[in-house]
């Protein structure tokens, strides 16, 4: 069929590669769905500066009817001099990208069949260009349905709590999930009087008012009472169930949804080659996500503590220090200093034979899977998760920003597939190499590691379930292509007629 003919989704994404990966990974499973040509879907894709040498070849390797759009960059030089947080600069900058969003979707509409927008949650101020076109919108939330419980809670909560999360003597509840400290809320919220907890609330407000739903990077079966718990105050349910604003929107769990493909064989090969050489469960994978950094000190304690626990360990993507944990989200690979130097002295010589660093990107999805990594030192980054839930790999949550903290809760207390350290690991406070040793302990030996392995494993085994032929979140995904597919050719027919 000719692009023009196929029934076209259009998806908005941000400036962040794992949101980009996330939705771009949603489409191809879509397009995999029907194989038989359905879809066409096209990608826009604000951008702040050129595609990250790790990202390219995961573009290159698109299938052929997933296009992107890379919008011209927009200035944003202002909001990272005025040190405004990671959120406020990636928000600000979209919106300031929503006109050429529309001009492109409005083009699009000229010369394709689409039938739905699609918009990262980060930008749900796209969707007004879909009512305005008059096509089905939705938001794909790359997050936790524990995360979007809170996001739809959140103006309820907001007038029931009037001091500081973090300073509330209670426990904060989030329908349906696990209650959590005010301090593990995501950072957005953690400065009431701050512009990004305006944003946060925005936002969420935008949430409850998507009219036709909210596409889940999560899966019922990990996520069960959170999802119950969202679903009873939608609208087809009708009734007012605890919460002063309820009505939400549809939600559809359609995860886990991660990077797929292959990998760039150049990329971080020296990794799956040392891992070979490894025992079976045997290497802990150390990896702070696309951005995350430590401080100076933190570096020394955490490299100290993974010598002195004596465990193997595979320590990816180290960066030069910063006080900051996000500081280098955005800046992707343009680094000067030579990371390895900010090791403690002799340490490199020290664990030779105990553990290999690399300030390079590695083929985090192919590490995972390998046979020889037993546990993830993670930032719990929502794809690092994922990806860690589907290949089965128990976790050390070691959140630094962004979410993080709300996803190291559900995996620590709520899933319990997770160990944590006692204090903050996100740059306020330091994490002591003895507490590092122990951790490393306690998840890669002795019967509270095997009952996490356990547990991780049980998990595993319903995230692969969830995404087979008759799975939950396959049945989800199928009902709403066939859906599209029959407007599609329901336009199809009033065109040529
Ligand atoms: N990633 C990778 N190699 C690396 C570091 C990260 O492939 O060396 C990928 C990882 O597999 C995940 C994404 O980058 O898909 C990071 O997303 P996540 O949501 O975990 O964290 P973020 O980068 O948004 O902080």
């Amino acid at each position: 069929a000719a692009s023009s003919t196929r029934t076209h989704i259009a998806l908005v994404s941000v400036p962040a590669f794992s949101h980009q990966v996330s939705i771009l990974e949603f489409a191809k499973r879509l397009l995999h769905l029907h194989n038989d040509d359905t879809f066409h879907v096209t990608c826009i894709i604000p951008t702040l500066s050129s595609l990250s040498t790790p990202s390219k070849p995961f573009f290159h390797t698109l299938p052929p009817n997933i296009h992107c759009i890379f919008l011209p960059s927009v200035h944003f030089d202002d909001l990272k001099s005025n040190g405004v947080s990671l959120e406020i600069q990636l928000q600000l900058s979209v919106s300031r990208a929503m006109p050429s969003v529309r001009d492109t979707l409005r083009s699009l509409l000229g010369s394709a069949n689409v039938v739905a927008l699609i918009a990262d949650a980060m930008v749900p101020e796209a969707l007004e260009f879909g009512k305005e076109l008059n096509i089905l919108s939705y938001i794909y939330f790359p997050c936790s349905t524990m995360l979007l419980s809170l996001c739809l809670h959140s103006p309820t909560l907001h007038e029931e709590v009037s001091c500081e999360y973090r300073d509330h003597p209670h426990l904060i509840q989030i329908p349906g999930c696990i209650s959590i400290y005010g301090k593990d809320l995501p950072n957005s919220v953690q400065d009431r009087s701050s512009l990004d907890y305006k944003l946060f609330l925005k936002r969420c407000q935008r949430y409850r008012g998507v009219h036709d739903g909210i596409l889940v990077n999560s899966f019922v079966e990990m996520e069960e009472e959170a999802t119950k718990a969202i679903t009873q105050n939608g609208i087809s349910n009708g009734d007012d169930v605890g919460d002063a604003h309820s009505n939400y929107p549809p939600i559809f769990q359609i995860g886990p949804i991660i990077q797929t493909g292959p990998s760039d064989p150049k990329i971080g090969c020296e990794c799956l080659l040392w891992l070979d050489k490894q025992p079976r469960n045997s290497v802990l994978y150390v990896s702070f996500g696309s951005g995350g950094t430590l401080s100076q000190e933190q570096i020394n304690e955490l490299a100290l503590g993974l010598e002195l626990s004596k465990h193997k360990f595979l320590w990816v993507n180290l960066r030069a220090p910063n006080d900051k944990a996000s500081a280098t989200y955005f800046v992707g690979d343009g680094l000067v200093d030579d990371p390895l130097s900010f090791l403690p002295l002799g340490f490199l010589e020290r664990t030779k034979g105990q553990g290999l660093v690399i300030s390079g990107w590695a083929p985090q999805v192919e590490v995972l899977g390998h046979e020889s990594v037993g546990g993830f030192l993670t930032h719990c980054g929502w794809n690092s998760v994922l990806e860690s839930v589907v290949h089965g790999v128990p976790m050390m949550a070691w959140p630094l920003f962004a979410e993080q903290r709300t996803n190291a809760a559900l995996v620590t207390d709520g899933l319990k597939v997770a160990v944590r350290p006692k204090g903050d690991t996100s740059g306020k406070s330091v994490v002591v190499k003895e507490e590092v040793a122990e951790l490393v302990k306690r998840l890669m030996e002795g019967l509270e590691g095997g009952e996490i392995r356990r547990r991780m494993k049980d998990l595993q085994k319903f995230a692969a379930c969830a995404v087979m032929e008759d799975g939950s979140s396959t049945r989800t995904l199928s009902k709403l292509a066939q859906k599209w597919k029959s407007l599609g050719r329901f336009y199809q027919k009033n065109i040529e007629c």
